[in-house]
């Protein structure tokens, strides 16, 4: 075990327990908008709050945006707009939240689970070149044929892994190359960019999610990031159960979902989102100091930013040598009433996507799945430790 982590207790016994992975925070506007809502009526999913969040998050990220109900709905939106069906697979990290698997099934489709990559933790784009090279794989118009279960890919999703944006140059020239379609799972990189570019505006379609562990929180909530206007059109459309404007009745013109955000969810998002870019100072200020400290231990590596990229460091991580001393880690902190976990069970070994494909070495994800621990990453907390 780790001397680091004796030493993490140390300089963490001063500060109020427990200590969470990651806490929400309302210090801004919250209570007054949400008030807003509630002195106005207008609770559910039609209201200003909605429309200026989306208007934020647009300027913010530079991509039109259509709220919904959680992050899990986006995603969904996401691969539905894309016309992912059943008898089709989908590219996508093992090393990811189960949600993005969970979204592929929801249409019917299969997971075809790929490998990360060291650095950003995000899908191995060489890896995936080679692997699509192979001739199991044959290219088409809309596409590569997987000649093992003969089913259509046109789907590729990344996923941008504790705010660490993914690898999007090469990402984007290998979809390009197989006629693949990008989706970015960008649930965990609010205020996240590469190349100057916030997160979510790679892809074709991407995913944000506002649940409360996240980086920003409306109780519950997501978004699908477009930079089509009509693709984003038709997004809003589908969310609010396909209606068509008219008088006299209700009108759905194709088969539709209830999945816009309510109101008075997006009220607390308008007022989180005005608090993100003081919240990234924080996040930053904790992330150097975590580096700082682990940079005496030689046997804790501590998860940097990667190149081109400018992270939310909404989670920290570090590696260990070996999951036993990860696990011995966690027992101890939570012994001292702060509580830290590993990472995701991998998606191809869980039970309920055992059967379906995936690339024959996930020796990255398996080794980063074994041997990493977040660690607190609450933005209050580099006020608390005055660094
Ligand atoms: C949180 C998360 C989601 C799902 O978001 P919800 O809002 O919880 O539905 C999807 N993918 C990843 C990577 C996430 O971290």
């Amino acid at each position: 075990m780790s001397r680091a982590f004796g030493e993490l207790i140390r300089i963490f016994s001063g500060l109020s327990k427990p200590i969470q992975l990651h806490e929400p925070e309302f210090s801004g506007a919250e209570k007054e908008y949400v008030l807003d809502c509630l002195n106005t009526g207008w609770v559910s999913s039609v209201g200003a709050y909605v429309d200026q969040f989306e208007d934020d998050l647009k300027s913010y990220t530079d991509c039109h945006a259509v709220l919904t109900v959680n992050g899990t709905a986006a995603l969904h939106l996401c691969l539905y707009l894309a016309g992912v069906q059943s008898g089709e697979e989908v590219l996508m990290p093992s090393l990811t939240f189960v949600a993005t698997a969970n979204a592929v099934r929801y249409c019917g489709a299969v997971p075809h689970f790929v490998d990360c990559e060291q650095n950003s933790f995000g899908v191995d784009a060489d890896k995936l070149r080679t692997y699509l090279e192979n001739n199991v794989f044959q290219l088409e118009k809309k596409g590569v044929r997987h000649a093992v279960t003969g089913k259509l890919i046109r789907v590729l999703i990344v996923t941008h892994i504790f705010g660490h944006p993914a690898q999007m140059d090469k990402l984007v020239a290998l979809a390009n190359d197989f006629n693949l379609i990008l989706i970015e799972d960008a649930a965990e990189g609010m205020g996240s960019f590469y190349d100057g570019q916030h997160v979510g505006g790679f892809g074709v379609l991407s995913a944000l999610s506002f649940n409360g562990n996240k980086i920003l929180t409306t109780g519950g909530g997501g978004a699908v990031l477009c930079r089509d206007s009509e693709l984003s059109r038709r997004a809003k459309h589908i969310s609010t159960t396909a209606k068509i404007p008219d008088p006299y009745t209700y009108i759905h013109d194709e088969l539709g979902f209830n999945y816009r955000m309510p109101n008075i969810n997006a009220a607390l998002g308008c007022a989180q989102l005005e608090q993100l870019p003081s919240r990234l100072v924080k996040k930053r200020r904790l992330a150097s100091f975590y580096k700082d400290f682990f940079d005496q231990y030689e046997d804790v590596m501590f998860v940097n930013e990667p190149v081109k990229t400018r992270a939310n460091y909404w989670l920290n991580t570090a590696i260990l040598e070996s999951e036993v001393i990860r696990n011995e880690a966690i027992d101890m902190l939570a012994g001292n009433q702060i509580f830290v976990r590993g990472v995701w069970k991998l998606m191809h070994q869980l039970k309920m996507f055992s059967e379906y494909p995936h690339m024959p070495d996930m020796s990255v994800s398996e080794d980063v799945s074994a041997r990493s621990l977040n660690l607190p990453s609450s933005a209050f907390l580099a006020d608390s430790l005055g660094i």
